[in-house]
């Protein structure tokens, strides 16, 4: 008898503090308004395939010889992405220069200096507080035989982020710049150990106190083995890690201008990839910055000379890229930034 009453106790504890939770999702998501939808709208049309599959088709050329971190291909590489932000008007915060310079000490073995490209649009009301969008820009170099184009890995987000800057610098040009800044953060050394996300965020240029999300993009233009026949999907991981806001500002985003199947398995604290701890994004999550990394999932040319830029659905491209677009959309413009409420580090 005793035992059963303790047992009903529980339970209405239980369920009480289940409603609390429940109101507070609720208040949370009717919080999530898009003012601006036919705005939006305008500079999402910006971002087309066709540009998309260009910048793909460059950044994973031959010329390039599989990027590798401090070689050549890679430099060139670093040097394409600063002249395409000098060529659209997008200035860097590191003046003249757009690389942040990391010296050779600080890779392990044999490994040359090398740098992250950085461009950014200041924001008009809350200029020091920003929304990053990366991806890393390096791969795995070349043999005597081959080259690792790394057309999805990562020529896909490094498209998206190119075409998510010029979206903002367009509506920037006609009076829409973003309240905050919006920071455009190409990393080296990633294939190596995540060391250009690591190196910049031990050397932030805008301090991670006033970073308020890092969406991190690494191969978002294939179809994995799970989505074929239905590739109208994208995966996220670690939307609701730290904020639940930023989960689902993303989710609205989603359901407004993109409908993709939002796919979290990939997400689940007890999936064996841990792909959460796997991409540059987790250099931020672990200063307590918030972070969604977009991934399509691994595929049979992952990481092979085979990973070239014919293999690319690029309609799908601009899709997942427009829905980063739309949420960093809302993060640069919305009235107060959002808020951390989990900590889960
Ligand atoms: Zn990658």
């Amino acid at each position: 008898m005793k035992l059963q009453l303790v047992a009903l106790s529980l339970f209405l504890v239980g369920s009480c503090s289940t409603l609390r939770h429940t109101e507070k999702i609720e208040k949370l998501k009717q919080s999530i308004i898009f003012e601006d939808q036919d705005k939006i709208q305008t500079y999402l049309n910006t971002i087309t395939r066709i540009e998309l599959e260009e910048h793909v088709y460059n950044f994973s050329s031959d010329e390039f010889q599989g990027r590798k971190t401090g070689e050549p291909g890679h430099h060139k590489a670093s040097k394409f992405l600063k002249d395409y932000y000098i060529n659209q008007g997008i200035p860097s915060p590191l003046g003249s220069k757009y690389y942040q310079h990391i010296p050779k000490a600080y890779f392990s073995d044999d490994i040359n200096d090398s740098q992250n490209v950085i461009a950014y649009i200041e924001g008009s009301a809350y200029p020091n507080e920003v929304v990053i969008i990366s991806g890393h820009s390096d791969h795995e170099g070349y043999t005597e035989t081959e080259i690792y184009n790394g057309a999805d890995d990562n020529g896909s987000g490094t498209a998206a982020i190119m075409e998510i800057a010029q979206a903002f610098k367009t509506a920037a040009v006609d009076g829409n710049a973003p309240k905050r800044s919006v920071v455009f953060l190409h990393f080296t050394g990633e294939e190596i150990g995540l060391n250009g996300s690591r190196y910049y965020s031990k050397h932030p240029v805008f301090s991670m106190t006033n970073t308020v999300a890092n969406l991190n993009i690494d191969m978002i233009g294939r179809v994995d083995e799970a989505h074929q026949g239905n590739e109208n999907y994208i995966y996220l991981i670690g939307s609701d890690r730290l904020s639940s806001e930023l989960h689902y500002i993303s989710e609205e985003a989603n359901a407004i201008f993109t409908k993709l199947d939002l796919d979290y398995r990939l997400n689940s604290e007890n999936d064996p990839n841990q792909y959460y701890y796997r991409s540059d994004h987790y250099n931020f999550a672990q200063k307590g910055v918030p972070v969604i990394f977009y991934f399509n999932g691994e595929h049979e040319d992952y990481h092979q000379p085979t990973d070239t830029a014919e293999k690319l659905n690029y309609p799908l491209l601009e899709k997942r890229t427009k829905l980063i677009f739309a949420t960093a959309w809302y993060l640069a413009n919305s009235e107060t930034r959002i808020e951390v409420d989990k900590a889960d580090l």
